[in-house]
């Protein structure tokens, strides 16, 4: 008989909860949780789009093929992504489309703050060793900033009670928006994407999915 270590335990009965959550009132159901894997790093999305829900995970449509693209550019592809990062967002469910213009719906403040127990449960149970925030909203749960050059192709230190990782955040890969593909925000992308790959914990993955390919 196989035994799920304890960690990975832990997280099925986390994901178990979080995934009957309904604690916020305008967002809509179903919760989306990544794959549960006991990661080193984990990724910080905003919130699932409008058909993330129908697919089941997380960065699974448009955006999703963008921000794989990025992540095989520096060795790793998206099977192997998603067994081996644990993919949570600031937000879990699909706030809705933007009632003002293009685009889903912000979460708002209290909605951030009402998910915030989840992710702070799984910085408890796998104590990730690199963040990777993806987004503005996403970013600034970590690391305030004005605008999206003042921290993206920097790597950062995050130190609280909670959580001591390494901090490395990219654009949000949506087709609606054109800042990675003009400078300097095209440079700043790359000077990110180089630093998650000479991250050890990027290493890690990489050797793994060698490992599988040469078996
Ligand atoms: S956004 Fe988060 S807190 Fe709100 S209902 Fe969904 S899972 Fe629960």
């Amino acid at each position: 008989m196989t035994t799920i270590p304890n960690k990975l335990l832990e997280l099925k009965i986390h994901q178990q909860e979080l995934s009957n959550c309904s604690r916020c009132e305008n967002m809509i159901q179903p919760v989306i949780t990544g794959n549960t894997v006991d990661a080193s790093i984990m990724t910080v999305g905003q919130a699932p789009g409008i058909h993330e829900g129908r697919i089941g995970k997380p960065f699974g449509w448009t955006a999703g093929k963008t921000l794989f693209k990025w992540f095989a550019s520096i060795g790793v592809e998206e099977d192997e992504f998603r067994q081996q990062v644990y993919m949570a967002a600031v937000c879990r469910c699909f706030p809705g489309k933007n009632p003002k213009g293009s685009g889903d719906r912000v979460p708002d403040k209290q909605e951030i703050a009402t998910c915030k127990s989840w992710i702070e449960e799984e910085y408890k149970i796998l104590q990730p060793k690199l963040i990777i925030p993806i987004g503005k909203l996403a970013i600034s749960q970590y690391l305030p900033h004005k605008k999206l050059s003042d921290v993206v192709g920097q790597q950062f230190v995050i130190d609280t009670p909670l959580l001591q990782a390494d901090c490395i955040p990219l654009p949000h890969p949506s087709g609606l928006s054109t800042w990675f593909n003009m400078e300097p925000g095209k440079t700043l992308l790359q000077d990110a994407l180089g630093l998650i790959d000479s991250h050890k914990a990027w290493s890690l993955i990489k050797d793994q999915q060698q490992d599988k390919q040469a078996q």
